[in-house]
């Protein structure tokens, strides 16, 4: 829905946001206003620091008075990022962040590198340059931002937590960076391949953040946070350079379901979980007290003095080991951990998984995985989101008052477990139908078929993406065979419960062709089955309420041995057939010669049993509504 946000409206909030951001880190280099907020005698401040005294690795000590700038920065600015993040995805955030829009300033005063090319017309023309897929950084990106976010976490807590001066830098060295990648590489380069907050927007984005929107339906396109520009005629269009090649800011959930299975998305998703753990842990671990980080007490205004101080206070012990080195150590043991973790996890949940889908065809055994992996994934990054919510960003909510704070909480609550209900029961399947909607519905819109008369009342803008899907790969077929199913429908007694096992025979037979396609030797003969119904058994079935029912069923049935969308060609030859023989005949083409013998010889069984009729043809009688 935000995606529909116009881009002038976007970009009046962006420069609000940016000299919002901009004056913040002024105030980190000169602050003459926000120390007295936290002076313990102000009492009327939400931020003063309380009076009593606070534990710090064994001894008792009164904080003195802080400029806010880096407080601000870390306990309201990014948690409000992430919070963001989880209830409208990264389309917004993408779309506002005053980093991205800063790093684009070099392009927008024609600052960018170019490279000489020849286009397919022999034409020369100068080009931005782009990220290859193949170089180091297209493939080691996710290494590289997972990376720079452990080393900005440790810079955090060792050097910028609570250090103005030193966080002012480090944040004009942030964009000083950030620009000169953007200069040199083409599009949002620095958000795709180098920003470490990227890996965050992943994580708690997902496939889709909570109100985000759905790029694969979208009506134009211009979806989520693809780059666009508003034209001479205040008309926006795209700007998109082709940076990326599964841009998450064109669909978000298309690059996530590509790129599930690669080690690099596990060793975000996993050692991420254990980052914030071990982020927030080392303040405990740090002062050996719990209130240290909870009462603000972590400003300790000149951080830099403490990098070789005791860095840790354990059971009431110092434990002479640098902050220097207890810092990385203990980010380091967590995350490692965290990712051991879960790959074990993983390889357990998969195992069992693989062991009670013995039975079942290899694609749908990769489809359990994928969705075992998905399941995984989506765990962590609910454990991560209220880790990092109940341990950094609760407890430094003192300042609002207890009402406002329960309130927070709850919404963020409830908004996490929404996020997850929904996102564990998507599935790449559910995506790929989806994907197919709009054109199905262009489709089938063309046909002179009046949809809300058949529909009962429904039009096909008002159907389901599955309805849609359904009515849309077998309905333009199904019209062509209006004889066969007038001859069905006038026998009425249908018994459906013994067709399920003529399917069972097709997708077997299906099954089959696909193995040897693939050449996979170790797939053995499916057992004859029972022997099948008769052709009038079959031909009484068409009681319409039915044939949805069954519909779906033997929908089911192709999308798990053809995939979700299934090589179209072979998928409607199938309905076609009129009985197994026929199904043989039609997807003999489609075999490669040195298998058409040994495929013959393997249905044989199956086509000895069967006579009956195609279970595609019950479908008729969704054409015989029309
Ligand atoms: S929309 Fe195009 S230019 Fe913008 S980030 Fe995505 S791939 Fe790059």
């Amino acid at each position: 829905m935000f995606n529909q946000i116009s881009e002038k409206q976007m970009h009046y909030v962006r420069w609000i946001l940016t000299i919002g951001w901009a004056v913040l880190i002024g105030s980190l280099f000169y602050d003459p206003l926000t120390t007295q907020l936290t002076d313990s005698q102000n009492v009327q401040s939400p931020f003063h620091i309380q009076p009593e005294c606070i534990h710090f690795q064994g001894a008792c000590i009164h904080p003195s008075p802080y400029d806010m700038g880096a407080r601000i920065f870390w306990g309201m600015v990014i948690p409000s990022a992430i919070v963001l993040l989880l209830l409208f995805g990264h389309e917004v955030w993408r779309r506002i962040c005053p980093l991205s829009f800063i790093a684009q300033l070099p392009r927008a005063l024609g600052l960018q590198h170019k490279r000489l090319t020849i286009k397919s017309t022999g034409e020369f023309v100068y080009e931005p340059v782009k990220v290859s897929k193949d170089s180091w950084l297209g493939r080691n990106y996710l290494y590289l931002q997972f990376s720079l976010l452990f080393l900005g976490l440790n810079i955090r807590l060792l050097c910028v937590n609570s250090d103005c001066l030193a966080l002012g830098l480090y944040l004009v060295s942030t964009i000083l960076l950030a620009m000169a990648v953007n200069y040199w590489y083409g599009g949002k380069s620095w958000c795709h391949y180098v920003c470490p907050m990227a890996p965050v927007q992943m994580i708690y984005t997902g496939p889709r953040g909570l109100l985000g929107s759905k790029a694969h339906q979208a009506k134009n396109n211009l979806t989520q946070s693809m780059c666009r520009i508003v034209d001479e005629k205040d008309k926006e269009k795209s700007a998109c350079v082709g940076c990326k090649s599964t841009c998450l800011d064109i669909d978000i959930e298309k690059s996530y379901w590509e790129e599930l299975h690669q080690p690099d998305k596990k060793l975000l998703y996993y050692g991420y979980f254990g980052l914030v753990i071990g982020f927030y842990l080392y303040f405990f671990l740090y002062s050996g007290s719990l209130d240290f980080f909870a009462t603000g007490a972590w400003n300790e205004t000149s951080q830099m003095e403490t990098l070789f101080n005791p860095g840790f206070y354990i059971a009431n012990h110092i434990i002479p080991i640098p902050k220097l080195v207890a810092v990385p150590l203990t980010l380091a043991t967590s995350t490692g951990l965290s990712y051991v973790i879960g790959l074990q996890i993983e390889k357990t949940y998969k195992r069992i998984t693989k062991s009670s889908n013995k039975t079942q065809v290899q694609r749908r055994i990769f489809s359990a995985l994928t969705q075992v992996q998905h399941r995984i994934l989506t765990t962590f990054s609910f454990l991560s989101f209220n880790a990092l919510f109940f341990l950094g960003i609760y407890p430094s909510l003192s300042w609002l008052s207890y009402p406002v704070k329960q309130a927070f909480t709850w919404l963020v609550v409830i908004a996490s477990a929404a996020w997850f209900y929904r996102t564990l029961k998507r599935s790449t399947e559910q995506y790929t139908r989806e994907s197919r909607v709009n054109s199905l519905r262009r489709s089938l819109n063309q046909l002179a078929i009046d949809f809300p008369k058949v529909l009962e009342g429904r039009s096909l803008e008002e159907l389901e993406a599955d309805e849609v899907y359904i009515l849309g790969t077998i309905l333009p077929d199904l019209l062509q065979d209006k004889e066969l199913l007038e001859e069905a429908l006038e026998q009425k007694d249908a018994d459906f419960s013994s067709q399920r096992e003529t399917l069972e025979n097709i997708s077997q037979a299906i099954e089959l062709t696909r193995c040897d396609l693939l050449r996979k030797p170790e797939i053995t003969i499916p057992e004859p089955p029972a022997p099948a119904p008769t052709q009038g058994e079959l031909y009484s079935v068409l009681n319409l309420e039915l044939v949805q029912q069954e519909y779906l069923y033997l929908d089911a049935l192709l999308a798990e041995l053809l995939g979700p969308i299934g090589p179209p060609l072979l998928r409607h030859t199938a309905l076609q057939a009129s009985n197994i023989q026929d199904l043989v005949q039609r997807l003999n083409p489609h075999i490669p010669l040195p298998q058409l013998a040994e495929f013959q010889r393997r249905t044989s069984p199956l086509l000895q049993q069967s006579k009956v009729q195609p279970e595609g043809k019950k479908y008729l009688g969704l054409a015989a509504k029309v």
